[in-house]
């Protein structure tokens, strides 16, 4: 599935299930050769934002999972 967006208020789990991270809405072409997802931007609750790929997350029923 190709993404040209990915929705903002997402909710996005890390991988250790610890923290809840919601999407921001912002996102930016991602550069890993032949990949057609979208970096995601995520706010956790530290304040920090990171970028993980669309094609990298996992929707579960409350939540994205970052694989
Ligand atoms: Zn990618």
């Amino acid at each position: 599935m190709r993404y040209d967006y990915f929705p903002k208020d997402q909710r996005v789990q890390s991988r250790r299930g610890r923290l809840i991270g919601v999407t921001t809405g912002a996102t930016r072409p991602c550069q890993l050769e032949g990949c057609k997802g979208v970096r995601v931007t995520v706010k956790w609750p530290d304040g920090k934002h990171t970028h993980p790929c669309s094609e990298g997350l996992i929707a579960g029923r409350r939540q994205w999972r970052i694989a």
